[in-house]
């Protein structure tokens, strides 16, 4: 069996905790490792790796990190098939999502190669007579990444590639559920010339993670997952006198109106839906239906489903692949279990025809939905789209505008005037106009609103780059020594 174990100091480190946790092939049901749980003070030898790395790693010259970064494209670009077998392996998605995953991941290397250009700062001559003023902008320290189990490779490359580039030292705390491509990622740095301990990854739990959050010599924490956790982190992290990103979970709606093309709009909801199992924190999982086009809608939505073919994420052709483990199957399953008593109509039935190896669910729509329903107010991260009838622009903007979460949404719509208004309206901050998952490029930033993020930059992007780095202004005078004197004037400009 696999033995994951942590990668310190530029090397493999196994753990002497004595604690492990299982990996499964989601797609067979079969135990194919186990990760190793770090300890406190395997931690802590991390963060000391990363704490030795960055005095050296900081006074490197922009342009060697900028190659860095440019090597590492080039190696992750040539691996993007074993990178995206590996999470299949693991995390169940099929290899067509997995290798869209590792070209979103490397959109975030290939911006962080322009880091020459993102750091430069400002500068003001003659702010005052033989004054100069500047502003600069600088690395933290040790930086720390904690991420969740449903993109184990793209969301490690948000967060790392431009803490790196901008001049931090980083440790990873990837999820413990497919926990094997970032030890194969460490290994790419070290090959793209990045010094040993500028990138470590310690496998762990909430022992790990709780020590991330209270170690003095970690300045800041990036955190990715379901929002209980995230304002767990988030707080904990600032208490601790850090700053701190913390992403959570979502609920995403799209938003059909009247003239909406209905095809498009029918094949945007099953794309975005049921996509690696709707265990995307941009999947869309409510439909708000306009009234008068609500059944021929869901109409659409039905006859496409079985269209969708599920299966074990290898299997060439295979759309959609198995959930991350059985307990969250179970869990997915419950909601589907409760919809009819709540209220809701199973229209499709994801429970039936389930391969019996694995942790499949198959593709399920529940119609009837409204707010107030488990099915609805709940993050259900699994292949189940609620559909819910709206009025209109306005009742469906309410609704959405009433969700606590505020990660993603969408809206479909012919008329230019009401996209517009949607994106002047709606209090969400990843928006489509008739694009179901609106995932921002790499030169935007990505994040959302209210409780789908605690904290006040998004990730990655000109954000990303603002949050790892830290601004220093300078008010520079190299005088003519012959006008020195003494004032005790307050510094004037004029
Ligand atoms: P999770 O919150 O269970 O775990 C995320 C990380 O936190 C993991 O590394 C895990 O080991 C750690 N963790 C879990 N419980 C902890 C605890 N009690 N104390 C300290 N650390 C703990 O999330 P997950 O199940 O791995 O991922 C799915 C969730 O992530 C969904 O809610 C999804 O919406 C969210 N997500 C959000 C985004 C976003 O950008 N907003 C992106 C991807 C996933």
């Amino acid at each position: 069996m696999n033995r994951i174990s942590h990668w310190i100091d530029g090397r493999v480190v196994e753990s002497t905790s004595g604690r492990s946790a299982p990996v499964y092939n989601p797609a067979t049901g079969e135990q194919t490792g186990a990760v190793d749980l770090a300890s406190v003070d395997e931690v802590d030898a991390a963060v000391a790796a990363a704490r030795e790395a960055f005095p050296a790693w900081r006074a490197t010259s922009l342009s060697k990190r900028a190659e860095i970064m440019f090597r590492m494209r080039e190696l992750v670009d040539a691996n993007r098939k074993e990178i995206a077998s590996m999470l299949s392996a693991e995390h169940g998605k099929v290899l067509s999502d997995a290798m869209g995953e590792v070209a979103r991941g490397l959109e975030n290397i290939e911006y962080a190669c322009g880091i020459p250009q993102l750091l430069k700062g400002d500068y003001s001559e003659q702010a005052a007579g033989g004054v100069d003023v500047y502003s600069i902008r600088q690395p933290l320290g040790v930086v720390a990444g904690i991420t969740p189990f449903n993109f184990p490779a793209m969301v490690p490359m948000w967060m790392f590639a431009n803490a790196l580039a901008c001049g931090n030292t980083f440790v990873l705390k990837p999820s413990e559920k497919d926990p094997s491509v970032n030890m194969f990622v460490a290994e790419l740095l070290a090959q793209a010339g990045l010094p040993a301990g500028c990138f470590n990854v310690v496998q762990g739990d909430k022992i790990a993670v709780d020590r991330l959050l209270e170690h003095d010599d970690v300045a800041a924490v990036s955190f990715v997952g379901s929002t209980p956790i995230a304002r767990y982190i988030y707080e904990t992290g600032t208490m601790n006198g850090k700053r701190v990103q913390a992403l959570g979970g979502a609920k995403n709606h799209m938003l059909v109106l009247n003239d909406a093309d209905l095809d498009m709009a029918a094949d945007a909801s099953v794309g975005a839906a049921y996509g690696s199992a709707g265990e995307r924190c941009m999947a869309i999982s409510v439909v708000l239906a306009a009234e008068s086009i609500h059944d021929e809608l869901v109409d659409k939505i039905a006859e496409r489903i079985p269209t969708v073919k599920v299966g074990p994420g290898d299997e060439p052709g295979n759309e959609m692949g198995p959930l991350i483990t059985a307990e969250h199957r179970d869990r997915v399953r419950s909601y589907v279990d409760d919809a009819t008593s709540e209220g809701a109509t199973v229209v499709v039935d994801g429970r039936d025809d389930v391969p019996a190896d694995g942790f499949f669910l198959n593709p399920t729509l529940l119609d009837d939905v409204r707010p107030g329903m488990a099915c609805y107010d709940d993050e259900i991260f699994g292949p189940v789209l609620s559909v819910v009838k709206v009025d209109g622009y306005q009742d469906g903007i309410d609704t959405i505008n009433a969700s606590p979460y505020a990660n993603g949404t969408a809206i479909f719509t012919r008329d230019g005037g009401a996209a517009r208004q949607f994106q002047f309206d709606v209090q969400v901050g990843m928006v489509g106009v008739n694009v179901p998952i609106p995932v921002p490029v790499s030169y935007y930033s990505f994040g959302g609103w209210k409780d789908s993020l605690f904290g006040d930059r998004h990730m990655y992007g000109p954000e990303g780059v603002d949050f790892y780095t830290q601004g220093k202004v300078v008010t520079s005078r190299w005088p003519d020594p012959s006008t020195s004197a003494i004032d005790l004037g307050f510094p004037e400009t004029r």
